[in-house]
């Protein structure tokens, strides 16, 4: 409840004390600040009020280099449960809400899955009452803005707090030094309140800024050398400048390490500070702390933590036992590329003291191992240290109590094959964790008009903060009159998002299609391209067959390419020229549409999830280590077209596989071709796949940068350093192609495919990050619900 006149005020206090004018006079990025420094007024004794409840209590803390939060307006209104009151306020002084949500930047600090993952679990967290923190880096520019000139993705920087960062509270009084060697860093915190469903509890996410010691050297000033008198300003900013655009693909920069050992050591000095103040025995701080480790980014924090407790006095085996008591880790990654190391002469030139702690880490573990019976001839297979590199994924997991994948699939084989080495020794370390997207964001705040069905249909809104709740929509499944409904919301989605796609990308496309989406990262273990020869494949049958009978469909694209990586460049490139060539070919009667919007991105995810008719999962088995889109698509009511990969599995072991569309290679027998595989045979003998691959090189398009030449190689050929088609797009080719006609033939009885996207609705619930997060509280944490 909020006092409406109290809040008018606040607003207008605001709008003049930070832009200078009434708030009816702002722009609409102006009000947004206005209207949410108001709200944070609402929630400051709350936050406080949680704080205080969990003082006492062990707390859980997630470190991680990437948060992709999506934007905090909306989220905050409806998990304070003032949307509404907010909405008639904004009435009354005559301003559209939905205008000012719009205006709000995505503060974009992730990549992609990894990213948005650790912002669910934090949503999670708080709406369940679990005492999690987050610790991560305020990046001042976020992943790059993608725009496409001629098709070509085209990067422009994202400086997201251009018109202030108004849920972000800079604490300069909690500022800690972060020493690397020779230089000391600030690293100055800014809070951002995690409010719980319904307030539950407000946790905190804590991300760093880093500022230099010296702002300003007055000598260097005077003696005219101005570069010289912000250098060490400058130099220090650095550090938390910019986020590295390189999802799965790990790029050797030092201003990398810096960013991971920056945020770790200042959470750390952050954690032990407060636990000093508790007069609790330095030993006890694994009964109060568990901290989670997203990925190896942030897995310096054990010889960090390991180094501060040596300060502390304690010896080295009892300061690695508490870590080892402390620390868990999530692997998130199957591709051995993508697994972080490090070469040991930029740990020696930063981080001296460190390298120290990871030599003695590295000594006491073979020791360890030797004892268990590993021979010598097979050490090199564990150290920590080797050929000049760290590999940190090693010390992560020796360092940790727990080691989990994402999905079973994943966990299966991390078990089975990849850290098969380390499972022999350390078995109980392992486990799963499939993970979870929010429904709070994913369903009750991306599709208002699905919500209110279910809501309805159930009687109650428990589905919010429980799921599982989901499963009493199956009896409705038959139920004709509830299939209508549930397909006009579906329509009226995909009306708003026509709309959408026309004013943004100026495109049109038919309301009336089948909406069949790929929103993901551009990688090739994703295989867009997979997808874009299908297009093109159904695009040749319909050039030489007009009469083809097929419903219209309208391909939707999305995603973003590393900027140094040039094959994904490429494929979105010759997506788009795919797209030209198709939507401007008035002999196939508009029967298929191409569409690649620009800059996915979570708010943008917001609106394609409910609109989308079919959802495409086609990576390489064994290649995506859980995925997330798929959940937010099956909530939202879209069976998967989908390989059996990662979370794949268990959405289809739930949703059943009648209501799916899976085909291709598995695993198993992905690993028996492998070693024979021959592209280049199935090519010469597949006419119509012979027919879209050529495209890339036959003049279909122009290509002046020669990727497309590069693609058709990697394909054919392969490179000296890659067999050809590692991803085996040719060999899942035919498979895909006839499971699109099932889709097809499927949609067409349009009761049929709206009974199959319900169950898909009503067998969602496993798939909430409550039920993770409630797995990781009990199971790797030990901590307790307040
Ligand atoms: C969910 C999400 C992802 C992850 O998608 P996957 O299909 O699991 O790779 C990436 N980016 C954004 C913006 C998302 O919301």
């Amino acid at each position: 409840m909020i006092n409406h006149e109290d809040l008018k005020q606040r607003i207008e206090i605001y709008s003049i004390t930070t832009f200078g004018s009434g708030f009816n006079e702002l722009d609409d990025s102006e009000k947004y600040v206005a209207l949410s420094k108001a709200l944070m007024e609402t929630v400051l004794p709350i936050w406080n009020e949680s704080i205080e409840k969990t003082k006492d209590k062990k707390k859980a803390y997630y470190f991680s280099s990437e948060y992709l939060l999506g934007r905090f307006l909306d989220n905050n209104l409806i998990s304070l449960r003032v949307k509404d009151e907010v909405d008639r306020i904004l009435n009354d002084l005559g301003i559209s809400y939905s205008e000012i949500e719009e205006s709000e930047q995505d503060p974009a600090l992730g990549n992609g899955g990894l990213g948005r993952l650790a912002a669910c679990f934090l949503d999670s967290a708080a709406s369940l009452g679990y005492p999690l923190d987050g610790y991560g880096i305020r990046y001042d520019f976020g992943l790059f803005k993608q725009k496409f000139i001629n098709g070509e993705q085209v990067e422009v920087a994202d400086n997201w707090t251009k018109y202030g960062d108004p849920w972000g509270i800079r604490k300069v009084k909690e500022t800690v030094y972060v020493n690397f060697d020779h230089t000391i860093i600030k690293a100055v915190p800014y809070d951002y309140p995690i409010i719980g469903y319904d307030k539950k509890l407000i946790n905190t996410l804590r991300l760093w800024k880093a500022e230099s010691l010296d702002e300003f050297d007055f000598k260097a000033f005077n003696d005219q050398n101005y570069d010289l008198a912000v250098k060490a300003k400058n130099d220090a900013e650095n550090i938390a400048k910019v986020l590295y655009p390189n999802d799965s693909y790990e790029e050797g920069k030092k201003l990398r390490l810096k960013q991971e050992y920056f945020f770790v050591s200042a959470s750390l000095q952050d954690l032990l500070r407060k636990f000093k103040k508790s007069n609790r025995d330095l030993h006890e701080f694994y009964k109060y702390h568990s901290i989670q480790l997203n990925d190896t980014h942030p897995a310096v924090a054990i010889p960090e933590l390991i180094r501060l407790l040596l300060g502390e006095g304690l010896t080295f085996e009892e300061a690695f036992e508490i870590a080892q008591k402390t620390f868990g880790y999530t692997n998130h990654t199957l591709m051995a590329e993508a697994l972080e190391q490090w070469p040991i002469k930029y740990y020696e030139e930063l981080l001296p003291n460190i390298i120290d702690i990871i030599n003695r880490i590295n000594a006491k573990l073979i020791t360890e191992i030797k004892s268990m019976g590993i021979k010598d001839e097979d050490i090199y297979k564990y150290e920590i240290i080797h050929n000049g590199n760290i590999k940190m994924a090693w010390l992560a997991i020796y360092g940790s109590k727990s080691v989990n994948g994402v999905a079973k699939l994943h966990t299966d084989l991390l078990i089975n094959k990849e850290l098969n080495d380390w499972y022999k020794l350390y078995p109980k370390k392992f486990n799963n964790k499939t993970n979870g997207i929010t429904q709070r964001r994913w369903l009750l705040q991306a599709n208002p008009e699905l919500s209110s069905l279910i809501t309805r249909l159930l009687n109650s809104d428990s589905w919010i903060t429980d799921l599982s709740k989901l499963k009493e929509l199956e009896k409705f499944a038959d139920d004709k009159n509830v299939l209508e409904e549930f397909m006009n919301v579906k329509q009226k989605r995909k009306e708003k998002l026509a709309q959408y796609i026309k004013e943004v990308e100026g495109i049109e496309i038919s309301k009336d299609s089948i909406f069949d989406v790929q929103v993901k990262r551009i990688h090739e273990y994703k295989r867009q391209l997979l997808n874009a020869f299908h297009i093109l494949d159904l695009y040749f049958r319909l050039k030489e067959n007009p009469m083809l009978d097929i419903y219209p469909r309208t391909f939707i694209f999305g995603g973003k390419a590393a900027p140094g990586y040039f094959r994904a460049k490429g494929i979105i490139k010759y997506i788009n020229d795919i797209a030209n060539l198709v939507n401007n070919d008035d002999t196939i009667n508009g029967k298929i549409k191409v569409v690649f919007v620009q800059d996915y991105r979570v708010s943008y995810a917001e609106k394609i999830m409910p609109s989308a008719d079919i959802s495409e999962q086609i990576s390489t088995a064994g290649k995506e280590a859980s995925g997330t889109g798929n959940m937010k698509l099956m909530l939202n009511g879209a069976p998967t077209i989908g390989t059996y990969d990662g979370a794949n599995i268990e959405i289809v072991e739930e949703a059943g596989e009648e209501n799916n569309f899976i085909f291709g290679l598995r695993v198993e027998e992905i690993q028996n071709l492998a070693p024979n595989y021959d592209p280049k045979q199935i090519y010469e003998t597949n006419s119509r796949l012979k027919r879209v691959v050529d495209t890339l090189v036959d003049g279909t398009f122009t290509d002046t940068t020669g990727a497309y030449k590069d693609i058709y190689n990697s394909l054919i050929y392969g490179t000296n350093w890659e067999r050809p088609d590692v991803y085996f797009v040719l060999a899942d080719f035919q498979s895909y192609c006839d499971m699109q006609q099932k889709v097809d033939i499927a949609y067409k009885d349009r009761l049929g495919f709206a009974k199959k996207a319900w169950l898909n609705i009503a067998n969602s619930g496993k798939f909430s990050s409550d039920r993770t997060i409630t797995e990781y509280a009990k199971e790797i944490w030990q901590i307790e619900r307040i």
